[in-house]
């Protein structure tokens, strides 16, 4: 059995894109348009398209999505989160994790090189605009080594400036995210002079974005990105990754003669796998934690293979084992039963998200305080309501007592409590000498939200 045939070590202990001395090592990826090129890209407009529309997106009057952290609201699918909700958010996060560990070890990084925005703006927003203005790889490495002069100052100028217009673009989608867009077209709408502020916070979120895509590129993949560094205690020998196919590969060399031919594998040793990278790195070498499965190099040697007439797949997804065993499929038991689970996970999140009730209410005598003995000879004691109505309309709230051994007395006229608002109300229990039954007796309150018995509270009836 042939294992990996590793023809250097060096990339164990080195980053494809920093010199031994700490430099920067500037990475010009060749673009190649294969399969999943093209397939990558319809799935990133798609992905664009509702990461730009969401925000100007309503269900049933109130925004799609919404994360405003400042004024702890969050609207998810046009449901609204309360800070009551809590317990859901945390479950929803710990689901959320589990369906990620699961994820990454079954289809390792499938979602760094089909949906992380990173990804998809890098390569296709930014580099698509670098290549429009620039050139292709080589173009870019000459303009690069070539002197200042007239042509390069345009082109970088304008570069620049689209990229620092998208960034710009990018942080208020972001912004549309946390403040909803009514409030970002009020901001948009009125006088800078009133908003210095918060135009200040905008460039320098602008300015970040504007850096990681024109500069910082893929280091974010390789240095920062938490999930990134996970790969390598969540991936085992049956993850699929983008994987090159030793066995079939090795040993690999020009084949030129016929002679010669029969003793090489099908690698001819191009290198184009590697020019595609955008982390520069070689996956011949195996696994590597810089690999963001982009499948840039799947598509090169395809095409590669096309040329010499071998069959395609010598860069694919498989597993190791899958390799090892030369087994085509990727529709293991393990995948299976995996996704099972994975999409029970997303059920019962989606159980509990929506099972929640329309309404969260919160029945207290109001403290400090015990009887109250009134004129006419009936007793009465405070209490104090709090509704969060989480619906999307409007709720008219009607109070009774369950026995109808009593009277509620509301104080003030608010009971109708406005849509995804909070509100508390404030009522008095009268009873009358002959409806009490002891110093401390249980009342049974239940409240009627649009005329539907929403939920039946217990609380206590303080009396002589
Ligand atoms: S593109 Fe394919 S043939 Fe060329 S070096 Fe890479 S693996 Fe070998
Ligand atoms: S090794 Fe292949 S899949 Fe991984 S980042 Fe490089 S080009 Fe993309």
């Amino acid at each position: 059995m042939k294992t990996p045939q590793i023809h250097t070590n060096d990339y164990r202990d080195t980053l494809s894109n920093v010199t031994q001395t700490g430099k920067r090592i500037w990475i010009y990826p060749r673009i190649e348009i294969g399969q999943f090129y093209k397939l990558r890209t319809v799935v990133a407009w798609v992905l664009l398209a509702l990461l730009f529309g969401l925000p100007w997106l309503n269900i049933n009057g109130q925004p799609a999505f919404l994360f405003n952290v400042l004024e702890r609201k969050f609207i998810f699918f046009g449901v609204v989160f309360f800070p009551q909700d809590f317990h859901l958010v945390a479950i929803g996060l710990i689901t959320f994790m589990v369906f990620v560990m699961l994820f990454t070890v079954v289809f390792g990084r499938i979602w760094c090189g089909w949906a992380c925005p990173q990804t998809i703006f890098m390569e296709m927003l930014f580099r698509k605009i670098e290549v429009l203005i620039e050139g292709d790889h080589n173009a870019q490495r000459r303009l690069d080594a070539a002197p200042l002069n007239w042509e390069k100052i345009g082109k970088k100028t304008l570069k620049h400036s689209l990229f620092f217009a998208l960034s710009f673009l990018i942080a208020n989608t972001f912004l549309a995210y946390l403040i909803g867009k009514n409030e970002l077209l009020r901001l948009i709408g009125e006088p800078l002079a009133l908003h210095w502020g918060k135009l200040a916070s905008l460039l320098i979120f602008t300015s970040v974005f504007y850096f990681v895509f024109a500069r910082f590129r893929e280091l974010v993949c390789i240095v920062v990105c938490p999930y990134g560094r996970l790969q390598g205690v969540l991936l085992d020998k049956k993850s699929i990754v983008v994987a090159y196919d030793w066995l079939r590969g090795e040993p690999r060399g020009k084949k030129s003669n016929a002679v010669e031919a029969p003793t090489k594998g099908s690698c001819i040793d191009c290198h184009i796998c590697v020019q595609v990278c955008p982390t520069g790195i070689d996956i011949r070498n195996g696994t590597q934690l810089e690999c963001i499965g982009c499948t840039a190099c799947i598509d090169a040697c395809d095409h590669v293979m096309d040329k010499i007439n071998e069959p395609r797949g010598l860069i694919r997804y498989a597993s190791l084992e899958g390799i090892t065993k030369q087994e085509k499929g990727l529709l293991s038991v393990r995948v299976l039963a995996y996704s099972a689970v994975l999409v029970g996970l997303l059920g019962v999140l989606g159980y509990l998200l929506t099972t929640r009730s329309a309404f969260e209410l919160t029945l207290m005598r109001t403290p400090g305080l015990t009887y109250q003995r009134q004129p006419n000879g009936q007793v009465s004691n405070l209490y104090s309501l709090q509704l969060v109505n989480k619906s999307t309309a409007a709720a008219t709230v009607t109070l009774k007592i369950k026995d109808n051994a009593g009277v509620i007395r509301l104080i003030g006229n608010a009971s109708v409590v406005a849509a995804s608002e909070v509100a508390n109300l404030s009522f008095f229990i009268d009873k009358t000498p002959a409806q009490l039954r002891s110093g401390n007796q249980t009342v049974e309150v239940e409240i009627w939200m649009n005329n539907a018995l929403s939920e039946t509270l217990s609380t206590s009836f303080l009396a002589p």
